[in-house]
């Protein structure tokens, strides 16, 4: 599999968009890995995790056939995931060519909402939205997928998931503070399957904050860092597997070089708009 990291930063962008707070400015001034769109990736140039709203900045910084994508996972519809007029731009008006068909799936409140940003553009073309339950594995052309609840905006019912290919599994969990224990559980009913993550990748948006004062729905560096490790205390890595942290706030994070000091006790890497990994 093949993991390419779209954007790395929470829901304003690092900078962001319109800031100029320390951690804002020297950003702007080192670049590079210091910038972060808003977080999606791709995998193996054809599953799209999150339809954010910088897709197309990305399309053009990372010359990217998008038009390929056959299948979405959607984590919830928070504005920073979820930009609903690119379904619009899908439209037979708007392309001279056929893009792929999408198979979209996410959680019933997740598809409840893109339904609703459609109706007014009458019915959508070229994708097919599915609900999933939290918990449900489902299958996305050559792709296993779980589902796994997040600890968030609960009102939204948010969804991480696992994602296995030809033996290989990526555990992709951005926007959830510390998991439920039945997120655990689902984890568990996975090893028991037989899956070891090659790659997990756990968002960091509190980074240096106490982990009292972060609010429940994302998680600091700390909580990033134990939710690594636990993965392993519970038998659920390959060996050789690799630790990514993302979603990066520009008011608790800082910039990257820093961000690499501050998680390597953990053995976790921040991530960076670009960064390709292969497994
Ligand atoms: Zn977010
Ligand atoms: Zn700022
Ligand atoms: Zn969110």
């Amino acid at each position: 599999m093949e993991l390419l990291f779209l954007g790395t930063a929470a829901a304003e962008g690092y900078p962001a968009l319109f800031c100029s707070c320390h951690h804002c400015d020297a950003a702007r001034v080192s670049g590079g890995p210091d910038l972060r769109r808003r977080t999606a990736a791709l995998i193996d140039g054809e599953l799209l995790i999150d339809v954010g709203p910088d897709l197309l900045g990305v399309a053009h910084t990372f010359n990217l056939h998008l038009d390929r994508i056959a299948w979405v996972v959607q984590t919830h519809a928070h504005a920073d995931h979820l930009l609903e007029s690119t379904f619009t731009f899908r439209r037979a008006g708007f392309t001279a060519t056929e893009p792929a068909h999408w198979q979209l799936c996410g959680s019933s409140k997740t598809i409840e909402q893109i339904e609703h940003a459609l109706h007014g553009d009458g019915a959508p073309e070229r994708v097919t939205l599915r609900a999933v339950q939290p918990f449900e594995m489902f299958q996305l052309g050559p792709y296993t997928v779980t589902g796994l609840r997040a600890r968030h905006d609960m009102r939204i019912e948010p969804l991480f998931y696992a994602i296995e290919r030809d033996g290989r599994a990526l555990l992709w969990a951005n926007d959830s503070g510390p998991w439920f224990e039945e997120t655990w559980q689902a984890l568990g009913q996975l090893k028991q399957r037989g899956v070891r993550f090659n790659v997990v990748v756990i968002e960091a948006t509190m980074g240096t904050l106490p982990s009292p004062e972060s609010p429940g729905g994302h998680m600091t560096f700390e909580e990033c860092g134990w939710h690594h490790e636990e993965l392993g205390r519970r038998g659920l890595l390959a060996p050789g597997a690799r630790h990514f942290a993302h979603h990066f706030s520009h008011h608790a994070c800082p910039l990257h070089e820093e961000i690499t000091a501050l998680l390597s006790p953990y053995r976790v890497q921040p991530a960076y708009d670009g960064l390709r990994i292969r497994f």
